[in-house]
């Protein structure tokens, strides 16, 4: 099973995990969890208030008394893709309350959904626990709705987003995150890393940081200080990541949207140290200063060739994601070009690639010069059959290896594993064909890897 090529919008949220059965009577409410991690984590959010309010949370329509569909805005295919979520939803269970990225535009929604119960837009964890109210009233037994010490999570129990900040104050062009979702707004560093401590405690063996620019982390706060451990901690990546980093020498430490500003070589260190793994995913979008000038991108002036050697030289582990879109409106085939022959010299591990497509409301939408379809297709099978050809090279060369690997799932065929280089949804993965019988999810295991494919490894046990 390969869930690549590398899919930017895990539009598909893993299942619930739920440890309590529903008990007779129990008020219960589904989920249809949308869109990024972020949004997964805001999911988390809502289903721990509701556990803690003695709600049963349904893992199917049938057995909710109401759903709520978390919705994804992003871009307009993935508007879309909502609507017929929420029409499924509709039909399936009837009592449907909408919220998330598209609930930022109620008409939208109601427009196409007239019967629809309650529309919120998103983080508004208050007014989703007021329609829940309202929808389906609550009847806690007190004696039995103890909410579990993790909250409720949909990832499975041995990783664990974590979010760290909300909202960006950048105004990338393509993009109306800022406008769905306000500025940055940074929680405190000790209950970031509260909620990380008490996820280890409970188990958790992979913590993945998330936001929407982590390395602008604390920049609200101006790097305030807070309690922590007998001392204090500040609100900055870099002493956040070697906190989490401390937490568990066994826990892996994953950074996700980090931005190439000059202060993210301070985090390289934190990883040849082992602290945290050595995996930037790291958004550059492009390479061209032009179409990243046209973007608003931040750091867009940024030399980030010279920025992964350093990195690399400081850190030769060290593993590079990112993203990138094309045929944004005015890009030249020489702006295209350069892209490719930047890539072909950064030599990115992992590569996803977005066609540009507007989204009502961004400011792109206004550009000169839009590329026609066609173009943007062709450009995007050249990019991605670059960085195919990049990714088959790098894990060719893992072949012979030994790596510790971090176990997902075990069925009779065997266990679908992650090295340190793999983020879950998004990359690829280490599979084991035999001896793997005595293997658990959460495990971690060395390996040595014998076979290598376009984003996969397979590998066995080392003794
Ligand atoms: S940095 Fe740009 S792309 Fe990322 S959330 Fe902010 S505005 Fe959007």
């Amino acid at each position: 099973m390969s869930q690549n090529p590398p899919n930017l919008r895990p539009d598909l949220a893993p299942k619930p995990v739920f440890d309590t059965p529903r008990r007779e009577g129990q008020p219960t409410i589904g989920m249809v969890s949308l869109g990024c991690p972020k949004a997964l984590v805001d999911s988390e959010r809502i289903l721990t208030r509701l556990r803690a309010e003695g709600y049963a949370i349904s893992p199917d329509y049938k057995g909710a008394d109401a759903v709520i569909v978390n919705t994804c805005g992003f871009l307009d295919s993935a508007k879309a893709e909502s609507l017929e979520a929420i029409g499924e939803a509709l039909r399936e269970n009837g009592r449907v309350l909408v919220t998330g990225c598209l609930g930022a535009e109620p008409e939208y929604i109601t427009g196409a959904h007239p019967k629809v119960m309650a529309v919120t837009g998103p983080h508004q964890y208050e007014a989703v626990l007021d329609a829940v109210h309202k929808a389906v009233p609550p009847s806690p037994d007190p004696f039995i709705d103890l909410l579990p010490a993790t909250g409720v999570r949909l990832t499975p129990r041995h990783y664990s987003y974590v979010k760290i900040s909300e909202g960006c104050n950048h105004a990338c062009k393509f993009c109306i995150i800022p406008d769905m979702r306000g500025k940055l707004v940074s929680r405190p560093a000790h209950a970031v890393l509260r909620e990380a401590e008490k996820l280890v405690e409970a188990g958790v063996r992979e913590l993945l940081v998330i936001s929407q620019d982590t390395s602008a982390y604390g920049v609200d706060r101006k790097h305030d200080l807070s309690p922590w451990k007998g001392g204090e901690v500040r609100a900055h990546i870099t002493d956040l990541a070697r906190e989490l980093g401390r937490l568990s020498p066994d826990v892996w430490v994953r950074l996700h949207y980090v931005y190439p500003y000059p202060h993210v070589r301070q985090l390289v260190p934190l990883m040849a140290e082992g602290l945290i793994l050595p995996y930037l995913d790291i958004p550059f979008q492009h390479a061209h200063p032009e179409t990243l000038r046209r973007m608003a991108r931040p750091a867009a002036a940024a030399k980030t060739l010279d920025e992964i050697a350093a990195w690399r030289r400081d850190c030769p582990d060290i593993v590079l994601r990112s993203t990138f879109i094309v045929g944004y409106p005015g890009e030249t085939e020489e702006e295209f070009q350069t892209l490719l022959d930047w890539l072909d010299e950064a030599q990115l591990d992992r590569v996803g690639c977005f066609q540009y497509e507007n989204v009502a409301g961004a400011r792109s939408n206004a550009l000169p010069d839009h590329v026609p379809d066609g173009l943007k297709q062709e450009r995007w099978d050249r990019f991605m059959q670059k960085a195919q050809a990049i990714s088959e090279a790098k894990l060719a060369a893992k072949v012979g290896q030994t790596l510790q690997v971090i176990v997902d799932e075990i069925d009779e065929e065997g266990a679908t594993c992650r090295t340190k280089a793999d983020a879950p949804e998004i990359d690829g993965n280490l599979f084991i064909d035999e001896g793997f019988e005595g293997l658990a999810p959460g495990d971690m295991v060395t390996v040595t890897v014998e076979e290598a494919g376009e984003y996969d490894l397979w590998g066995r046990i080392s003794a």
